[in-house]
């Protein structure tokens, strides 16, 4: 990737590149299936078998991955409650912040996710992730969308009054952080922390997205 000079903003996705799914995994895999064994009697993995059929016949609701959704509809209690007992695992991988204060300053800093909301807030809220981002959005809640096609990176370009060679986005699915993007005229890079590709245009974590706009 060359040419760097015109950047003016870079957007990170959350999952997988500065938050780890850790808390996602113990919504949807274990507090979720316990909660609804308890409420009906059920052994845990059969409970299980029935929550995860229920999440495979819903899947493409327009609240699919929305937490508070599946507590009311499996009758589960407060979602609050059981999120903020959940809280701590809420993590971010160690470069998340050291890259972030490097970059804040010299470029305008985005956040641009599949992740609900309240997903969302739990992560931002850990070690002022929040604090970062110019601008935050999250697609089902801001954008109407559960995932992030080129359309949505055109709308958050003309959001930030930007052209696509001012603006660079950094994530780890190929699809909805690198080709998306490209197709809106933004540059991308990869973020592949199990390092399984290579490429120009690929990092193995985010040091390397900092020593490159340093170089
Ligand atoms: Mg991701």
């Amino acid at each position: 990737m060359t040419n760097l000079d015109d950047l003016q903003a870079i957007s990170f996705d959350l999952d997988g590149t500065l938050a780890t799914a850790e808390l996602d995994d113990a919504v949807w895999f274990d507090e979720i299936p316990a909660r609804y064994a308890a409420r009906r009697g059920l052994a845990l993995a059969e409970s299980r078998e029935l929550v995860f059929a229920d999440y495979r016949a819903l899947r493409g609701h327009p609240r699919w991955t929305d937490m508070g959704f599946w507590f009311e509809r499996l009758e589960l209690g407060d979602w609050r409650e059981a999120a903020e007992g959940l809280r701590h695992l809420a993590r971010l991988y160690p470069d998340a912040l050291p890259t972030l204060h490097a970059l804040r300053g010299r470029y305008r800093l985005v956040l641009i996710t599949q992740a609900e909301r309240k997903f969302l807030d739990l992560k931002l809220a850990v070690e002022g992730l929040g604090g970062y981002f110019d601008a935050v959005y999250a697609t089902p809640n801001d954008l109407g969308s559960l995932t992030k096609d080129a359309a949505i990176y055109g709308r958050v370009l003309a959001a930030l009054g930007l052209a696509g060679a001012q603006a660079l986005h950094v994530g780890d699915h190929p699809q909805q952080d690198v080709e998306a993007p490209r197709q809106a005229g933004w540059r991308a890079l990869l973020l592949d922390r199990a390092g399984s590709r290579q490429g120009p245009d690929v990092i193995r974590d985010l040091r390397e997205l900092v020593a490159r706009l340093a170089a």
